[in-house]
């Protein structure tokens, strides 16, 4: 099948004109001009005025908590957390997670999300992400202060589950694990979490409260642990020094948030290995700040973009994630030059690609990859105007085709049936 469009951009090299992408079952087997003449008896998809691209990565999320979409304003995090996540005897059962999640993954996929890093206390997000075709990694969640003295055994079932849901999971899920926070965890899980050879996703420095909490054992994260009566997790160190601590930061770590680092910890993530899931809209809803973004970019961080739930982002509209990410990296360093647009596609796709470790599978479109294509209307973009900046002042309505894997899941704006795979 050859994909026909006003313009592609493959994020790899500079947009050009008048081209089309080739794909044969679930590849990009070629891209450029006139390949309809170079493959005659190839089918043509003639998309028209749009640009066709990467499918954007969602570097972090958790569609299982779609259902707390605009129940809790005004609250911090360490406040809005006992209200969505530590429900003690009101959490969602699985079919409501599950319904949750269905819906969250349908709306990312509208928003032209073709893959996501997903953290899921319940499993319920990678049933979600294989029915409706989409790819990613399912980290599975778990919080280790809960597990007590018994955490060996307790993390091996968390392995078990870990392979069940692998089997039930199509072949584009991978499943990880996920330890909540360093603040709700404990060295040892974290350690066992290391050596499990399973991709890794942790929030890491969301708020300032944090680094005192780990450092000193003070401060709002220290009263809301007391109030559970949860032990503490004082290390004396900075959370990502406390990481360290734990051989988690490494390669194939994906590290959530990071909006209150160190010039010592900024330097420490970007020679690491391990990578940021940035979450521009989630942090400002929660109070939490603004990420350092640009100078984590400056030291040679791997940054990819997310959205985190729809309980922090209101909805999954990854444009406007796009839209914030640069208009909150300028505001904070009151410079325009810090980022540009381009900066920021890149982050969307390749940089979210990278973030999850699947930079050689998508995040380009290139001869040999997987073939997770958008492509977005550019029925009123003026003549001049920049491709990149263009790009981010759509919406999920100009989404007009998403292939996974070569399988269009979006077509003339409308979410497919899907084969099971
Ligand atoms: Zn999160």
């Amino acid at each position: 099948m050859i994909y026909k469009a006003s313009h592609i951009f493959t994020i790899a090299e500079e947009p050009f004109e008048g081209g089309s992408v080739l794909v044969r079952d679930d590849c990009i087997c070629d891209i450029g001009i006139g390949l309809h003449e170079k493959y005659p008896n190839e089918s043509v998809v003639d998309l028209g005025n749009c640009v066709l691209m990467p499918g954007f990565v969602n570097a972090h999320s958790h569609i299982d908590y779609t259902w707390s979409r605009n129940q809790y304003d005004a609250l911090n995090l360490w406040d809005w957390i006992s209200q969505v996540g530590y429900r003690s005897g009101r959490e969602p059962d699985y079919d409501t997670a599950l319904n949750s999640a269905a819906l969250g993954a349908a709306e990312c996929v509208r928003s032209g999300i073709t893959c996501l890093g997903d953290s899921t206390p319940t499993g319920a997000a990678a049933e979600a992400i294989s029915k409706i075709g989409l790819r990613g990694i399912a980290y599975y969640e778990l919080f280790g202060q809960s597990m007590g003295s018994d955490y060996p055994t307790r993390f091996q079932q968390k392995l078990n589950e870990v392979c069940k849901l692998h089997e039930r999971s199509s072949k584009l899920v991978r499943i990880g694990i996920s330890p909540h926070t360093v603040y709700t965890t404990n060295i040892e899980v974290m350690e066992l979490c290391a050596g499990s050879g399973l991709p890794v996703s942790i929030h890491l420095a969301e708020t300032w409260a944090e680094a005192e909490y780990t450092q000193y054992g003070t401060g709002p994260i220290a009263d809301w642990r007391n109030r559970m009566d949860r032990p503490p997790m004082i290390t004396g160190l900075t959370p990502a020094r406390t990481l360290e601590k734990a051989g988690l930061l490494k390669n194939g770590t994906s590290l959530a948030h990071c909006v209150h680092l160190s010039d010592d910890e900024i330097g420490l993530i970007a020679k690491s290995g391990a990578s940021v899931a940035h979450c521009p809209r989630s942090n400002a809803y929660l109070g939490c700040g603004i990420a350092p973004v640009t100078q984590l970019k400056a030291a040679g961080a791997t940054l990819g973009l997310g959205t985190d739930s729809e309980g922090s982002c209101m909805r999954f509209d990854f444009f406007e994630e796009m839209r914030f990410a640069l208009g909150m990296a300028r505001a904070s360093r009151q410079d325009a030059g810090v980022i540009t647009a381009k900066d920021i596609l890149r982050m969307a796709t390749l940089g979210g690609a990278e973030t999850l470790g699947l930079e050689k599978d998508v995040g380009t479109l290139e001869i040999g990859k997987r073939a997770d294509m958008i492509a977005i209307d550019m029925g009123d973009v003026l003549a001049g105007e920049d491709l990149s900046l263009a790009v981010l002042s759509r919406s999920p309505a100009d989404v007009v085709m998403v292939t996974v894997d070569g399988v269009e899941i979006v077509k003339d704006r409308k979410l497919a049936a899907q084969p099971s795979r």
